[in-house]
């Protein structure tokens, strides 16, 4: 069976997504696009997933826990779980490694949290965007620790992406899944290697994928396999 999915979008929470980026928003535009499976992937934080998880349970949708980390390389890389209790510990554990500059939202957006009822209930004071202190290595261990995958995100992009920071994969990490940004051209050779996601990278509720990428699956819960998540 085919599952339409987006893995890699952003709410609120994250400075650059935007105010109409609420979880009830992005699940039910979600909902609308035909996806089946979707992940919010705020940077360095879990904020947000709870009132996305319990808001999917009602609509029929899968959400993943996730989250998009800076590493100290300033690489982005999406991290997800398989359950929503690991991922906001790893999410803790990534929040805190953040240096102690304050969100300004007039410069950089709101960090706003919300409830399941789309209230907003809360805002984070770190800014979001800024690296953790925490290598590439690093969180591919905590990520582990925690039954998670780390999965570079935008390889191909050259701000932030793995290729355009670090210029090469780290051969010491076992990284089976990678994300390429569909609107940028990539050599094949470069990911024949490698399990590929293509994902929106969404900021605002517009830029949500279409149903277009899926995974075939017999059920949806051979997503966390795919995924390498054990
Ligand atoms: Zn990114
Ligand atoms: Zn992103």
């Amino acid at each position: 069976m085919r599952f339409y999915y987006d893995l890699h979008i952003h709410s609120d929470l994250s400075p650059c997504g935007l105010s109409d980026m609420t979880p009830c928003n992005i699940v039910n535009m979600s909902l609308i696009k035909g996806l089946n499976i979707i992940s919010i992937t705020d940077h360095n934080s879990a904020g947000n997933l709870p009132a996305a998880m319990e808001i999917s349970r009602k609509a029929g949708i899968k959400v993943i826990p996730g989250l998009e980390v800076t590493t100290k390389e300033e690489v982005h890389v999406l991290c997800y779980f398989n359950k929503l209790s690991n991922a906001i510990e790893f999410g803790s554990i990534i929040y805190d490694s953040l240096p102690f500059i304050k969100n300004n939202p007039e410069i950089f957006g709101e960090q706003n949290i919300y409830n399941s009822k789309d209230e907003i209930t809360g805002n984070l004071e770190k800014l979001l965007i800024n690296a953790s202190k925490y290598t590439i290595e690093d969180i591919y261990s905590i990520v582990k620790k925690y039954n998670g995958v780390m999965i570079p995100a935008h390889i191909n992009k050259m701000t932030n992406g793995i290729l355009g920071v670090l210029g090469f994969m780290p051969i010491n990490l076992k990284i089976e899944l990678v994300e390429v940004y569909s609107k940028i051209p990539i050599n094949n050779k470069l990911t024949e290697k490698y399990k590929v996601l293509h994902n929106s990278d969404a900021h605002q509720l517009i830029d949500i994928s279409e149903a277009v990428n899926y995974f075939e699956l017999n059920d949806i819960n051979d997503i966390y396999d795919y995924l390498c998540i054990y």
